[in-house]
């Protein structure tokens, strides 16, 4: 079993496929310390720059000294802090739906919505570029998978036409983790209301980010639809941990009744719910950090001078620079470490064969020279 094991590694070793963690030995920030060394980093999805904030980690201290560390049980026991129920709250108000859950992660909530809602009998419609949580969600769900080519609102048409399911749902990532892109939700409502199918968002990497008050890709499009289920993570542009779904209360109980994810769970330390609640807060006031971020992103889209590789279509904090084989994307991520810059590369099974990526994540915690400094080490680098 063990030579088994040990020739599968041998194997992704050799494709370059290996992963590796590195050692992180100071708070998240622009500037870091990992493996032993200072670098600039651009791959955390640390977006608004919350996740080391002083009003943060004064919560999270006074909240340890009020109710403790554990949270002791799962919610449906003695879990619900009150803290937690003040969150749920504010998040639903913050997004404008009228009723919220809160998760212990991304992952989770994706697993406990899509398996309480869909079955066998059922059908999920899903985009070819969902992030892992949705895909492995619907296996488990039961209910069949169909997928659909990236934004391809064509096709998942024709699949939601010739489709006689039971319930139809139709899953996407409103910004797409590996590309950046956002999806056409508007398209998608038009669809799922023409079909009568329930849509479900992912917004991991819009909460905070997009719309001018951070309330995420809702907010971004004007669009509000009791057929639609947002959910978000927290522990991206939030800076925290954990998720939410938000929806209609009907919506909102079922999952609560049944989301097995949140049912057999042990709920997360309540000091985290109160670092959340301080950094909505912020994210609603410190509108700045949404513009720091244009400001970024432009000056790298503008900065680069690529000949060969090429900056995915993204107005988002996320900017993948698609390269294409792994070793070169590999060596690419060498050169700029050899520069003090740290930007992992992306590689298969994450984002399909033969586009190997940088994936450039900007934060509001970077200055206009950090990111003048990574566009002068690539454009160098690719014509070396
Ligand atoms: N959905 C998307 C689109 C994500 O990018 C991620 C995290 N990479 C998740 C869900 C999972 O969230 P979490 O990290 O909180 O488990």
């Amino acid at each position: 079993m063990f030579e088994a094991l040990q020739s599968e590694l041998a194997g992704r070793t050799a494709k370059g496929l290996l992963r590796r963690r590195r050692l992180l030995e100071s708070a998240q920030g622009a500037h870091i310390r990992v493996d032993g060394r200072e670098v600039l980093s651009f791959c955390s999805n640390d977006y608004l720059g919350l996740a080391n904030h002083p009003a943060l980690i004064a919560a999270a201290k006074a909240a340890a000294d009020d109710v403790g560390v554990g949270s002791g049980a799962s919610h449906l026991i003695t879990g619900h802090h009150r803290l937690h129920h003040e969150l749920e709250d504010a998040l639903a108000s913050f997004v404008g739906l009228p009723r919220a859950l809160l998760f212990s992660t991304g992952y989770m909530a994706n697993l406990g919505i899509v398996t309480a809602l869909v079955g066998r009998g059922d059908a999920v419609f899903a985009d070819r570029l969902n992030h892992a949580s949705l895909n492995d969600a619907v296996v488990l769900s039961r209910a069949e998978l169909k997928r659909y080519p990236h934004g391809d609102m064509a096709q998942l048409e024709k699949l939601l036409a010739a489709s006689k399911a039971r319930r139809k749902l139709v899953l996407a990532d409103a910004v797409f983790s590996m590309d950046g892109d956002i999806a056409p939700v508007r398209e998608l409502l038009d669809l799922c209301e023409k079909h009568d199918a329930w849509l479900m968002l992912d917004d991991a990497h819009g909460f905070g980010v997009l719309g001018a008050g951070g309330r995420g890709v809702l907010e971004h499009f004007g669009l509000k639809s009791p057929r639609m289920i947002y959910m978000a993570t927290l522990g991206k542009a939030a800076g925290v941990a954990g998720a939410f779904v938000a929806g209609e209360p009907s919506l909102i109980e079922t999952l609560l009744q049944n989301a097995r994810t949140y049912i057999y769970t042990t709920a997360t330390p309540p000091l985290l719910a109160a670092a959340l609640l301080a950094s909505l807060k912020l994210i609603e006031a410190e509108a700045w950090r949404r513009v720091r971020i244009g400001e970024l992103v432009a000056a790298l889209r503008d900065g680069l001078r690529l000949q060969h590789w090429q900056l995915a279509d993204s107005v988002t904090p996320i900017q993948p620079l698609v390269i294409g084989s792994n070793n070169e994307a590999l060596m690419v991520s060498e050169r700029l470490l050899e520069r003090g810059i740290l930007v992992p590369a992306i590689r298969p099974p994450t984002v399909p064969k033969d586009t190997a990526r940088l994936r450039i994540s900007l934060s509001a915690a970077h200055t206009l020279e950090d990111v003048a400094r990574l566009v002068d080490a690539i454009n160098e680098i690719e014509r070396a």
